[in-house]
């Protein structure tokens, strides 16, 4: 079934191979038709991460770049929209030679080409591809059948086949096999066996459970992986080290540690003592799917482990604000705001209510990308004293404070025309963000259609408010200089925040609120 974490098996298995010594990189497959995820709504697959090559991808690339600490770019996802486009495009140039193309061979080929060139250009000595979906879709079984081949033409040892499956507890809490069988045998009716099995379960696998598994799925007994429920996502790249998974799959592949990083490990360990807790309001739109905010979640931890606190996050639903101004009072019990991106007019005001209960209480605020154009708005409206200034995305105003950029006018198609993934910001000299970043120049990554209408800059910034990085006319960081800690940024920091690296907003953020 879905929703297992497969994607956070994937980036485990990719962690402790790389604990190993060795070079990972990882491929995720969604079937879906989509070019990409770029016109996906977050309540249903969650957040749309953002590659430094402007790709909108897949929310599993954001755990292989956080797991891996490596960067990814769009050919790292694909989707038959991308399968299908490429082979149609080649259809029409008189490609195929005047051949029937068919879904075997041309679009099986057309999978494996792309795998293995990703692979290839990668550099790694391991590759990850995860197939979203399960086994039974219709739209992924060109995906399972282009894998099967490649069994077939790469050398033994050089692939190999995990099967990601649960087992259910019944009512008197026995651990069920019969859907692990089942789902093995209509893998094996589509020519594929797995050479291990991770089966998700509450509790760890009993020794009997792993033996039947073991017996009726034709996997030997040290290739049935119990994968239980953890505490927290970091811990399972532990957890399949300590059912021996590491040595199986070196075994499997004919490889030899070459190192035994403990990093991964020693994060794990630190994590575990923290006692220290902060309390966050995240102010979304989306807030009853988390993972619609996954990436902004897992920067808020890494920026809590190296500040040795936790980070508590309270969900506020932005609309709840607007409906009940006194639920702003919930607002006293925590000890910073964030406003995440966004989109749309539904949610936008009560959003702007916490923009200024924080800024007027002096509560520690982040604001990324919506919610850095939100702050500016808000203070606009507050302090400039433009009663109407509004985004041009959520109304017609006489004060468009915010505005569509230039390149944008025109524009009709939604696919990917946004202004996408890493581009430059040069900071102010003394700026909080000079301060956070330390240094004159950072790269990060964006996902937007709207910008600080440069028309406004000076009104706004001889009331207090600055925008410390800019690219050239571009508004990329606004703050407050005269408040504890308020920092808003056009780009999204929560990407490119690692465990081994948090992102240098999130960190001073939360160590703004440990002060507080
Ligand atoms: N809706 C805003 C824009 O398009 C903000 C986008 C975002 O928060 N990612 O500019």
């Amino acid at each position: 079934m879905s929703g297992l974490g497969k994607g956070i098996t994937a980036a485990s298995i990719g962690r402790i191979l790389k604990n190993k010594g060795y070079n990972i990189t990882a491929i995720k497959i969604d079937p879906y038709i989509n070019i990409d995820a770029g016109t996906m709504n977050p309540l249903q697959h969650g957040e749309v991460f953002v590659l430094k090559d402007g790709g909108e991808v897949d929310l599993d690339l954001g755990h292989y770049e956080r797991f891996l600490n490596t960067e990814l770019t769009s050919e790292h996802n694909l989707t038959t929209g991308k399968i299908y486009r490429a082979v149609i495009e080649k259809e029409r140039k008189g490609d195929y030679l005047g051949n029937t193309v068919q879904i075997i061979p041309h679009v099986t080929n057309e999978i494996k080409e792309r795998m293995r060139e990703v692979a290839r250009n990668s550099g790694a000595d391991i590759c990850l591809v995860e197939i979203g979906g399960t086994v039974g879709d219709i739209e992924g079984m060109p995906f399972l059948e282009a894998v099967r081949q490649m069994h077939g033409e790469e050398k033994g040892g050089d692939i190999l086949f995990v099967h990601v499956t649960l087992v259910p507890l019944d009512k008197i809490g026995e651990q069920k096999t019969k859907p692990t069988q089942h789902s093995v045998k209509a893998l094996r009716e589509l020519g594929l066996s797995p050479d291990a099995i991770v089966a998700r379960c509450k509790e760890p696998l009993l020794p009997k459970t792993k033996e039947k598994i073991s017996l009726f799925c034709d996997v030997p007994r040290e290739a049935v992986i119990s994968a239980h429920d953890a505490e927290d996502i970091h811990m399972v790249p532990l957890l399949l080290e300590d059912e021996g998974f590491d040595e199986y799959l070196m075994k499997k592949l004919h490889l030899k540690p070459k190192r035994d990083g403990r990093e991964w490990h020693e994060m794990v360990e630190k994590m575990a003592k923290i006692e220290k807790k902060v309390k966050v309001a995240l102010i979304g739109k989306y807030t009853e799917v988390e993972d619609a905010y996954l990436s902004i979640k897992e920067a808020l931890k890494h920026a809590g482990i190296e500040n040795g606190c936790m980070v508590d996050i309270v969900w506020i639903e932005a609309e709840s604000l607007e409906k009940d101004p006194k639920a702003v009072k919930r607002l006293k019990e925590v000890d910073g705001i964030l406003v995440p991106g966004g989109f749309g007019v539904r949610g936008a005001e009560g959003k702007m209510m916490a923009i200024q209960y924080a800024r007027e209480r002096n509560a520690p605020f982040l604001g990324l990308c919506f919610g850095m154009q939100l702050a500016v708005i808000e203070f606009a409206r507050n302090m400039v004293g433009l009663k109407d200034a509004n985004s041009s995305e959520l109304a017609q105003t006489e004060h468009p404070v915010i505005d569509l950029l230039p390149e944008q006018i025109g524009v009709e198609e939604m696919g990917g025309t946004m202004r996408l993934g890493d581009y430059e910001a040069v900071l102010k000299k003394g700026s909080l963000a000079h301060r956070i970043y330390g240094k004159m120049r950072i790269v990060e990554r964006h996902r937007h259609r709207y910008e600080v209408n440069p028309k406004y800059i000076d009104v706004i910034e001889a009331k207090g408010m600055i925008f410390s990085g800019r690219n050239k006319n571009r508004m990329e960081i606004a703050e407050i200089p005269s408040h504890r800690f308020f920092f808003a940024s056009q780009f999204h920091p929560e990407f490119t925040s690692r465990p081994e690296k948090p992102s240098p907003p999130f960190r001073a953020f939360v160590k703004a609120m440990l002060k507080k």
